[in-house]
């Protein structure tokens, strides 16, 4: 497999002479534009839709016809005795038809399928006709080969009426099928990165003409380590191109992608992240002021010698907590390090490699220096000193403890200046079945009754300095 894709050199899109084609094919109806934006703000917040990203950021439609799809579309859709758009749809089709990049969080089943696919439609509709010998105009990247099937059955459903062809390549099958498919000329390709690769690089099609890329299950592919696939084959497709990525979790890898292959990119979350945590580890919580916190670790800790036969991740939001907690430790007594940002490869290594053999009991650590811990992070419990900035980093760093089977807690201090991440919060405790104190049931009721939802994941969420 490492071999797979050397021959694909990474294209100079400078130097290359590409013809321009069209993206923007939205009409906001009059209906749209006739709400106030307070009906539009209610009807976001009643299907838990969140948008960010540069504005304008187009309206959600309530109706299929608000979306203005070319009328073959539009009768594909009440054909399919579909009712009304899922909340995917409502607020993705206006934001894809403008021609738009976007990221969208979204499970399968939520329709998220047909959020992008229906756009793809109207795009190649509105492209010149293929020519003998030219690459497909829409690529759909999908983790597994039952994904990418269901995907041409809906290309299948919706395509046929614009008499559009597809083709589904992946892996673990023959592939003189495939590559007659891609002989015939297809506007729609779908397809695991592997294969794509492989016929690519064989020569059996191109990705010249590819102006809509969509990324399906972005996490998934990630997690199967497709990473380096997916950069190779979209280093192929021309960067003014249309880029759409669906993931069901906003992760920083997942968030590294968006930000080096999508731009000025528009977001839509529907509902909660849907984050899982480990379900190996009890989550445990102090709501509590900032001054408590000192008192409080030191409870959970131990006197020193019982923290001495416990390995402990501290985890802090800033460098400068880092240093301050740890430095409070030491004076303490207990065997602790800090690692963060600031210090030095040689240092970190050498911190590493303490709490690995156990010489340190404690380490103080922020989010972006504990990634680097790869598997030495493993811990026995975790301490939320401070509460992160975003609840994918919550996640996380709760999944540095119960690892293998074995069972772990996290503690975590929850002050009242992270109360907007209480309602994803509460999401991630009901689905690992954990309680949620009372205390932040409150504050996320408060949060709600005061309007907005902030997706700390959101594009430009804050990060964790580190
Ligand atoms: P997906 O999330 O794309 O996997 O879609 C899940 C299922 O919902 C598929 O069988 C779709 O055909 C169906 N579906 C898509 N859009 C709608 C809609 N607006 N109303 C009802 N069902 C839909």
């Amino acid at each position: 497999m490492s071999q797979l894709g050397a021959n694909l050199v990474k294209i100079d899109w400078a130097r290359e002479q590409v013809p321009r084609f069209e993206k923007n094919f939205y009409v906001q109806s009059a209906v749209v534009k006739g709400r106030s934006e307070g009906e539009v703000e209610a009807f976001r917040r009643k299907w838990a839709i969140t948008v960010d990203g540069p504005k304008p950021i187009p309206r959600p439609i309530e109706k299929f016809q608000e979306a203005n799809f070319p009328s073959y579309v539009l009768k594909e859709i009440l054909g399919a005795g579909f009712t009304k758009p899922t909340p995917i749809q409502s607020q993705g089709w206006p934001m894809a038809l403008s021609g738009r990049d976007l990221v969208g969080i979204a499970e399968t089943g939520s329709g998220k399928t047909l959020a992008y696919i229906l756009p793809a439609i109207v795009h190649i509709n509105a492209q010149p006709l293929l020519r003998p010998g030219e690459g497909p105009i829409v690529l759909l990247l999908a983790p597994t080969r039952e994904l990418a099937g269901q995907i041409k059955e809906e290309c299948d459903k919706f395509g046929s009426s614009s008499k559009l062809k597809n083709v589904c390549l992946y892996g673990g099958a023959p592939r003189q099928k495939q590559i007659n498919a891609l002989r015939g000329g297809v506007e729609i390709c779908i397809a695991t990165p592997g294969r794509l690769i492989d016929l690519v690089e064989s020569g059996y099609t191109n990705l010249k003409r590819i102006t809509y890329l969509v990324m399906d299950e972005a996490d998934r592919m990630l997690d199967m380590g497709f990473e380096p696939q997916i950069r190779k084959i979209v280093d192929q497709i021309r960067p003014d191109r249309q880029t759409l990525m669906w993931s069901a979790t906003w992760p920083k890898e997942v968030q590294n992608l968006a930000h080096d292959y999508l731009k000025d990119y528009l977001q839509v979350n529907v509902g909660s992240l849907s984050l899982s945590a480990s379900h190996n580890v009890r989550q445990l919580f102090e709501v509590c002021t900032n001054y408590e916190k000192r008192p409080k670790l030191l409870r959970i800790l131990g006197t020193p010698h019982q923290a001495h036969h416990t390995k402990v991740l501290v985890f802090t939001s800033t460098k400068r907590m880092a240093d301050e907690v740890n430095d409070y430790l030491q004076q303490s007594g207990y065997r602790s390090l800090a690692i963060h940002g600031d210090k030095g490869q040689n240092e970190r290594d050498w911190t590493m490699d303490q709490f690995k053999k156990g010489s340190c009991a404690v380490l103080v650590a922020t989010d972006v220096a504990a990634r680097g811990l790869g598997e030495f992070g493993a811990s026995d419990y975790v301490i939320n000193y401070d509460f992160p900035n975003n609840i994918e980093d919550y996640v996380h760093r709760i999944g540095r403890t119960g690892r293998a089977g074995a069972h772990g807690t996290a503690y975590t201090f929850f002050t009242d200046a992270s109360a907007r991440l209480a309602r994803q919060l509460i999401a991630v405790l009901d689905e690992a079945r954990q309680d949620v104190p009372r205390e932040i049931r409150d504050m996320a009721n408060h949060e709600r009754g005061g309007g907005t939802v902030n997706h700390g994941g959101g594009a430009g969420g804050a990060r964790a300095g580190g």
